[in-house]
């Protein structure tokens, strides 16, 4: 397998549309990047760049440490798996499997070598003889990875190749792809609008927005250090709660207010040390569901009108605006253990785990 190095790369697409801006990125060999972002944001034109059906307006494409933009794509030996599974209708798996081998002219013992193989991994050997009609969506699916597998590319390129998978089986696929490609240490970039699909299948995910990268970091440290309030409000389910505050200083500390209501941010020392030059300054608080809950304590918590609850057995989200905090009040979400009955308008009392709280500048960026 191969790194990819993508410096400086501008697509500008003729009719003047910039799809991507000045990206910067380098995949390890055996590394597996999930690339990230809403619809729109340039993802699909970073593969089709890589794999040479696009050309880079500016800036070196390096597979291997080797610069790509001269060549044509099938000297780049990349192999990419679409989400429509573009096999070939009238062909059965098995020759759909053999079809890049022959296009190389392989010897045909080789060929069989590389189809048992590919078959045996993804467990295709009873369906070798069915045509791609006759079999389930996520049978498809593992027959294009089949065919981008026996082709021993140095880089697998897939664009959203489960987004044509009903929920369940997402998942499920999703579990598989993910040993797979543990197993075969294939250097892969893998597109997707869904950020748990990022999150589960990248060692490490780049997330977008309007063809800027955003941030690139291990699933982890995305959740935990998001670097701005865009990627803050696209990683988690429901993502980060952000809601327009500041921090002020009393005798004991730091206290974040947000309107009329305030609480003392835990361990004040290490938080003056880090926020101590933004007081009184409009900043963004950012929390996660996780990390609202309910009070009863009349003194400590923060008071919040109910808006809706979403009951999913195990836990309740309950959706929730401040009180007293002028427009825009966004609409927070609470993750509670278990159901609670709640109702629209419903007074409550929350408590705020400040020890995890994310503070943004005005321009976005993390404090
Ligand atoms: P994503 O894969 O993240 O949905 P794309 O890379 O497909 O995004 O598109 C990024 C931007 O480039 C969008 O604004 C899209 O309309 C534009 N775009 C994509 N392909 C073309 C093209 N062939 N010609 C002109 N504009 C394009």
């Amino acid at each position: 397998m191969a790194s990819v190095d993508f410096e400086h790369i501008d697509k500008i697409y003729p009719g003047g549309t910039q799809a991507v801006f000045d990206f910067n990125l380098t995949v390890a060999d055996g590394e597996a990047l999930a690339l990230v972002g809403p619809s729109g944001c340039g993802k699909s034109t970073l593969l089709r760049l890589l794999a040479g059906l696009e050309t880079a307006t500016h800036g070196t494409l390096r597979i291997g440490g080797q610069a790509v933009n001269d060549q044509p794509p099938q000297r780049r030996n990349v192999a990419m798996v679409f989400q429509d599974y573009a096999l070939y209708p009238h062909m059965s798996v098995r020759r759909n499997l053999e079809f890049p081998l022959k296009m190389r002219d392989l010897p045909r013992a080789e060929i069989e070598r590389q189809v048992r193989w590919a078959a045996e991994l993804l467990g295709l050997g009873e369906l070798l003889d069915r045509l791609p009609r006759q079999l389930s969506g996520g049978q498809r699916q593992r027959v294009a990875m089949g065919r981008a597998l026996v082709r021993q590319p140095t880089v697998f390129l897939m664009d959203e190749p489960l987004s044509n998978l009903d929920a369940r089986l997402r998942v499920q696929i999703r579990a598989e792809l993910s040993d797979l490609l543990e197993r075969l240490s294939a250097t892969t970039i893998y597109v997707t609008h869904d950020q748990a699909e990022a999150m589960t299948l990248g060692d490490r995910v780049a997330v977008l927005d309007h063809g800027h990268l955003q941030q690139v970091a291990p699933p982890q440290e995305l959740y935990e250090r998001p670097a701005n309030t865009f990627v803050a409000g696209f990683i988690g389910n429901p993502p980060m709660n952000l809601f327009p505050a500041r921090l002020v200083a009393d005798a004991g500390g730091l206290r974040l207010r947000a309107g009329d209501q305030s609480a003392p941010l835990a361990s004040s020392a290490t938080a003056t040390e880090c926020w101590g030059d933004y007081l009184e300054q409009p900043l963004t608080a950012g929390l996660r569901p996780e990390h609202l809950s309910l009070t009863t304590e009349a003194e400590a918590g923060w008071r919040a009108v109910v808006h809706d609850a979403e009951y999913l057995g195990h836990e309740t989200l309950l959706y929730l605006r401040l009180a007293g905090l002028a427009d825009p009040n966004p609409i927070l979400v609470a993750r509670l253990p278990g159901i609670r009955p709640f109702h629209k308008g419903d007074a409550v009392k929350l408590r705020l785990d400040c020890e995890r709280l994310h503070l943004f500048g005005p321009d976005g960026e993390r404090k």
